[in-house]
C-alpha cells in the first residue's frame, strides 16, 4: 500500500525555539558550562515542541531532521561522510568535531560561512575533493525519526540533496563527485526505509538558479538512480527561492514521487507545470505561503493558485514556499505591535495556520476561508514622500563628473597619498552592549546613556589621532545593529520584541518590519557625527546604511515594488546627507554590504535588480555638493557578478573586502575601467589575528601595483565590532605604519 504524502505540510521550521534557547544552550555549552547531555536534552526537547505544535496544529505531513545544532549544511555534510581530514585529525567526539568544523579551533580555521542563495542565513561551505570518501551517517536523521515516533508523530526526514549539496561544495570540481555521493544516499535511504520511513525529502534549491546542462542532467542521473533503489521511501523532491526551469522536466523524467515548487517567488513555475507534459501519478507540492516574509497569505489567491495545480496534477499538497527558517517563530507574543499591523502578520506559527487551512479548502472546496483584511491604514501613508518621489527627475541621481570632484574633495580635505581610515564601527565592548541594555530596561535615562556614548566617542577619535588615521571615525557606539538603528527611527518601520531568526549558528537577528511608506522624522546620526568632528581637525565620515542593505536585512513590503521601497529609503537618506553636509561634515560613508546578497538567483533578473538598487544608491548620495566626498563600503562576497553596478554606484571612494582574496577584486576593477577612489581592505577582521607591518606592506605593494597610488586608500576589509582592542591597536598601528612606508617609497 502506498502511503500519500498528506495535504499540508512546511519544508522546515525554526530552530532556535520561541526564546533562542538553543543560543543559550550551545553557547553554554561552548563556555563550557553545560555538558552534551545537557545541551542534548534541550536539543530534544526543542525538537518535541516543534513536532507537537506541529501536530496539535493539524498539519499532516510533519518533517524531521530540521533541528540542527548549527546548520543543516554542516549536518548533511556529517550525513554523507564529507568530513575534512583536518578535523578529523583533531581526534574530538563527534560533537566537538562539528562544532571545530562550525567554529575552528586554535589550529584549524572552520569551514567558510556564506550565504544562503539569496536569504541572510548563512550555511557552512563543504570542502570536497577527489579524496573525499564519502561513507553513509544516517544517525542524525534516524534518531530524529525515532524521536518524534516515540511521540506518536509520523515524520518526514529532510537533507539537502545530492547535487544541491555538490553545487554548494568548494573543491577541485566538487560536481563530479555526484555519482559516488549518490551512492552515499542510496544507502542512507536504505536505511530510512528499513526503520520504517515512508517519505524522505530532499531539497535542491540550487536548480532555481541558472544551471549548466550537465548540471540538470546530473540531477536527472542521480533521481533516477535513488528512484530505482529497491528499498526506500518515497522521495519527494523540494525546491524553493524560484522558478525550477528546465530543471523540472528533468525531474519529472525520473520515479520520484513528489515535486514541491515555490509559487511565491516562482510563479513562473505553474507555467512550467502546466506545459511539462504528464505529471505521472505524482504530488505536486505546493509552496503556497510565504516562508521568506512575514505577511499574512492572500487565501483567496492562494485557493485560486493550489486549484490550478489540482488542474494538472493527480495530487496536490499545500506548503509554505521555503522552509519557515526565515522568519520568526510566533506574531500572538508581539504585544507591542499596532493592532493594524499584527492583524497583517503570520510569522511561522501562524503560516501552519495557513497552510493547514489552505490544505482543507483544496480538498473540500467549502472551507470557509477568513475575509480579507481591510485597506492599509491612512496613517502608513506618507502623500509627501509619493509626492517627492513622482517629482523626482534622472538629474536626482546624478552628481557632477568625478574628476572635478575629486579635485574639490582634495582642496578640502588636503589628504596624504593612500590615507588611512577604518570602516566605522570600533569595538563593541562589554560595557557599551550593558549601558544599551540598561537604557532599554530604563535603569538609566536618555541623558546618562548619550552621556556614556559621547565618552565612548571622544575616547574613539583620541585613539585615532594617537595612532595617526587620516580620516575618523566616530565608532558607532549607539548603534546596536546597522540597519535596526535606522529602522527605530524612521516612519513605516517596526520592531518586534522576540522576532527572532537565525543567521547563522547561534547568531540570531531581529530584522525590522517594513510597513508603510518610509519617511524621516529627524535627523539620525547628525548629532553623533557632529560631536565627533567637534573633536578633531581631521574629517569625520558620517556614517549611514544604503537603502538595498535595509531592505536586505529587513522584512518588505510586499503590496508595492521593491525599487519603489527602496527609494523612500533613498529619500530619507538623501535629506540625512544634506543634513550631515550642512553641520560641516565633510565625507560620508553609506554602507552597502548586502549590494550582492540580493542579487537575483537568475541572470535574466539581475539587470533589473541592480538599475533599482544603484538608482537608489544614487539617489540618496546624490544631492551633496561636488566637495562633499561620499564613500561606501562592501563586504561579506564575491564581488565578480556585481562589480559593473560599484562603478555605476558613483561614490567617490569604494572601501571593500579583499584581504581574503588577496586583492584580486582590484583586477576586476580595473578590467571595467574603474577609476575613481577604492580601499581594498588590508586586514582580515574576520579573525583575531594581527596582520603584521610586513604582510600590510605587502598587500599595499600589491594594490599599488593594480591601482594608481592617488586613489588608492587603506583600511581594515569591515568595522571593528566584534574585534577587542588590543588587535584594534595592533593592527591599526601596522596598518599606518605601512601606508607611511608605501607612501614614502610610491
Ligand atoms: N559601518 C559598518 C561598521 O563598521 C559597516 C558594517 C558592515 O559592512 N557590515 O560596522
Ligand atoms: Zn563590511
Amino acid at each position: 500500500m502506498s502511503i500519500p504524502f498528506g495535504q499540508s505540510t512546511v519544508l522546515g521550521y525554526p530552530r532556535i525555539g520561541a526564546n533562542r534557547e538553543l543560543k543559550k544552550a550551545v553557547e553554554a555549552y561552548w563556555a563550557g558550562t553545560v555538558d552534551a547531555d545537557a545541551l542534548a536534552r534541550t536539543a530534544a526537547g526543542l525538537r518535541a515542541d516543534v513536532w507537537r505544535t506541529l501536530r496539535d496544529a493539524r498539519l499532516d505531513a510533519i518533517p524531521s531532521n530540521v533541528f540542527s545544532y548549527y546548520d543543516h549544511v554542516l549536518d548533511t555534510a556529517v550525513a554523507v561522510g564529507a568530513i575534512p581530514a583536518r578535523f578529523a585529525r583533531l581526534g574530538l567526539s563527534e560533537l566537538d568535531t562539528y562544532f571545530a568544523m562550525a567554529r575552528g579551533v586554535d589550529a584549524e580555521p572552520a569551514l567558510e560561512l556564506t550565504k544562503w542563495f539569496d536569504t541572510n542565513y548563512h550555511y557552512l561551505v563543504p570542502e570536497i575533493g577527489a579524496d573525499t570518501a564519502f561513507a553513509a551517517n544516517p544517525a542524525k536523521a534516524l534518531g530524529e525519526y525515532a524521536e518524534a515516533a516515540e511521540l506518536g508523530i509520523t515524520t518526514r526526514p529532510v537533507l539537502v540533496g545530492p547535487a544541491t549539496f555538490l553545487l554548494l561544495a568548494k573543491g577541485e570540481d566538487p560536481f563530479v563527485r555526484l555519482d559516488d555521493l549518490v551512492e552515499t544516499y542510496a544507502r542512507i535511504l536504505s536505511a530510512l526505509a528499513a526503520a520504517g520511513v515512508a517519505w524522505v525529502q530532499l531539497d535542491e534549491p540550487a536548480y532555481v538558479a541558472d544551471r549548466t546542462p550537465a548540471e540538470i542532467e546530473g540531477l536527472r542521473r542521480a533521481y533516477t538512480r535513488l528512484g530505482r533503489l529497491t528499498h526506500r521511501p518515497r522521495i519527494f523532491v523540494a525546491s524553493y527561492f524560484g522558478e525550477l526551469g528546465d530543471a523540472l522536466p528533468a525531474l519529472l523524467d525520473t520515479p520520484v514521487e513528489a515535486i514541491g515548487l515555490d509559487l511565491v517567488a516562482g510563479p513562473g513555475n505553474l507555467h512550467r507545470l502546466a506545459t511539462a507534459g504528464p505529471l505521472g501519478g505524482r504530488t505536486i507540492v505546493a509552496g503556497l505561503v510565504d516562508g521568506r516574509n512575514v505577511w499574512r497569505t492572500d487565501l483567496r489567491a492562494a485557493v485560486t493558485a493550489g486549484a490550478t495545480v489540482a488542474g494538472l496534477a493527480d495530487h496536490v499538497a499545500v506548503a509554505t514556499s521555503c522552509s519557515l527558517l526565515h522568519v520568526p517563530a510566533d506574531v500572538s507574543v508581539e504585544t507591542r505591535l499596532d493592532p493594524d499591523l499584527s492583524a497583517r502578520l503570520a510569522f511561522a506559527r501562524q503560516k501552519v495556520d495557513e497552510v493547514v487551512l489552505l490544505g482543507r479548502a483544496l480538498r473540500d472546496g467549502t472551507t470557509p476561508l477568513p475575509t480579507p483584511l481591510p485597506p492599509v491604514p491612512l496613517a502608513w501613508r506618507h502623500d509627501d514622500v509619493r509626492g517627492r518621489l513622482a517629482a523626482l527627475r534622472p538629474t536626482d541621481r546624478q552628481r557632477g563628473d568625478y574628476p572635478g570632484r575629486a579635485a574639490r574633495q582634495q582642496e578640502r580635505l588636503r589628504l596624504p597619498g593612500l590615507p588611512t581610515t577604518t570602516i566605522g564601527s570600533f569595538p563593541q565592548t562589554a560595557e557599551l552592549r550593558q549601558a544599551r541594555a540598561a537604557h532599554r530596561a530604563g535603569t538609566i535615562d536618555d541623558n546618562t546613556y548619550a552621556e556614556r556614548m559621547r565618552a565612548e566617542v571622544a575616547h574613539v577619535i583620541r585613539l585615532q589621532e594617537q595612532w595617526g588615521l587620516d580620516v575618523l571615525v566616530h565608532g558607532e557606539p549607539e548603534r546596536n545593529d546597522m540597519v535596526q538603528y535606522f529602522g527605530e527611527q524612521l516612519d513605516g518601520f517596526a520592531a518586534t520584541e522576540h522576532g527572532w531568526v537565525q543567521s547563522y549558528g547561534s547568531r540570531c537577528v531581529r530584522p525590522p518590519i517594513i510597513y508603510g511608506d518610509v519617511a524621516r522624522r529627524k535627523p539620525m546620526t547628525v548629532e553623533w557625527s557632529t560631536y565627533a568632528q567637534s573633536l578633531t581637525s581631521k574629517p569625520v565620515k558620517g556614517m549611514l546604511t544604503g537603502p538595498v542593505t535595509i531592505l536586505a536585512w529587513s522584512f518588505v513590503r510586499n503590496d508595492q515594488p521593491l525599487a519603489e521601497t527602496a527609494d523612500q529609503v533613498a529619500l530619507a537618506l538623501r535629506d540625512e546627507c544634506h543634513d550631515l553636509e550642512s553641520a560641516g561634515i565633510r565625507v560620508i560613508q553609506v554602507d552597502e554590504p548586502a549590494l550582492r546578497e540580493t542579487l537575483p538567483l537568475r541572470r535574466a533578473d539581475q539587470k533589473a535588480y541592480l538599475d533599482w538598487a544603484v538608482g537608489a544608491f544614487r539617489l540618496a548620495t546624490s544631492g551633496v555638493a561636488d566637495d562633499t566626498q561620499i564613500h561606501t563600503h562592501l563586504c561579506y562576497s564575491e564581488f565578480g557578478e556585481v562589480i559593473a553596478a560599484i562603478d555605476a554606484l558613483d561614490a567617490d571612494v569604494t572601501s571593500i573586502e579583499a584581504s581574503r582574496s588577496k586583492m584580486e577584486v582590484l583586477d576586476d576593477l580595473a578590467a571595467i575601467g574603474y577609476r575613481r577612489g577604492v580601499g581594498p581592505g588590508v586586514w582580515d577582521i574576520h579573525s583575531p589575528r594581527v596582520p603584521s607591518h610586513d604582510e600590510v606592506v605587502e598587500a599595499l605593494r600589491r594594490a599599488v601595483a593594480a591601482v594608481p597610488a592617488r586613489r588608492l586608500w587603506v583600511n581594515p576589509d569591515c568595522g571593528l565590532k566584534t574585534r577587542g582592542y588590543p588587535e584594534v591597536e595592533a593592527s591599526l598601528r601596522h596598518l599606518v605604519a605601512a601606508a607611511a612606508e608605501v607612501r614614502a617609497g610610491a
